[in-house]
């Protein structure tokens, strides 16, 4: 997961790379992103 420090935008690796072949994002262009962690919680139910 990445966002871009621009406007802000969530997305994964394979969205971009099905956009552009380069590191940047797919909604404005922009080529300064943060990596991000995707917000699992850690709750697991036993059947
Ligand atoms: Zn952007």
């Amino acid at each position: 997961m990445y966002v871009c420090l621009r406007c802000g935008y969530v997305f994964t690796k394979e969205e971009m790379e099905e956009y552009f072949n380069v590191f940047k994002c797919p909604r404005c262009g922009y080529r300064i992103l943060r990596k991000v962690r995707r917000e699992t919680p850690k709750r697991v139910k036993a059947i």
